[in-house]
């Protein structure tokens, strides 16, 4: 099965596809994730993209789809894959399109995680991550079980993304609105969207997920 999780930053769609990768054996392409990753390796590509990041602002569409292009075609992808910010772009969405026509790979879902503007600063100015195995934790929202130590790995170093901060933040939502919104139109002609409700916690929309997917 072949997923897009679609919402604005902070609708939780890191939260909700590391859940399905472990219930249903997916693969989350995060092209935040790669992008941090090239960021860290420090080539030119990543240079270019950090300052771009910081600003809240988007990739250019020509290096995201190399990007995608690249990771899809991977033998882990056969299994099924969750596809988490991408495609930002209407661009983005008729080359992953064409690309997946192409390998003979069909889209079964476009889940929209629906959140107010409101409530979204807060989630992402509180948010932190396990540095070593990557789980998302929130200040307020999803607390340690024991401070300082990982529930998931025991791992005691945590980071928080550069680009969380509120004045990063309100780019990223502009950014969303003004390019990323115009693909649900785009994807309810396709006739794969389906929307759950993201203010709901986080159980709660894995459940409405699920239901959209059907059983296992
Ligand atoms: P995310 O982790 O999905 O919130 O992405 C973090 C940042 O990476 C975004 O604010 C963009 O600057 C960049 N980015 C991630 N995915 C894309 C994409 N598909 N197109 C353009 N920029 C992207």
């Amino acid at each position: 099965m072949n997923l897009i999780l679609m919402g604005p930053p902070g609708a939780g769609k890191g939260t909700q596809a590391k859940r399905l990768e472990d219930g249903r054996g997916l693969i989350q392409l995060s092209t935040g994730d790669m992008l941090r990753a090239t960021v860290e390796s420090g080539s030119e590509v990543g240079q270019q993209a950090k300052a771009i990041m910081e600003r809240g602002e988007l990739v250019s569409d020509e290096i995201m789809i190399a990007m995608i292009r690249d990771r899809i075609q991977q033998p882990d992808c056969e299994n099924g894959f969750i596809l988490d910010g991408f495609p930002r772009t209407i661009a983005q969405a008729e080359a992953l399109d064409e690309m997946l026509t192409k390998m003979d790979v069909r889209l079964d879902h476009v889940i929209e995680m629906k959140v107010d503007d409101g409530i979204l600063v807060d989630r992402i100015s509180g948010r932190f991550s396990c540095t070593s195995c990557g789980t998302g934790y929130h200040d307020r929202f999803q607390k340690l079980q024991k401070e300082g130590v990982c529930d998931n790995c025991g791992g005691t170093e945590f980071t928080r993304r550069k680009d969380d901060n509120a004045e990063t933040v309100s780019s990223r939502l502009e950014a969303y609105h003004a390019q990323t919104a115009p693909l649900l139109p785009y994807y309810k002609e396709h006739g794969a969207l389906k929307s759950v409700d993201g203010m709901a916690d986080i159980d709660e929309v894995t459940r409405q997920i699920e239901a959209v997917l059907g059983a296992v």
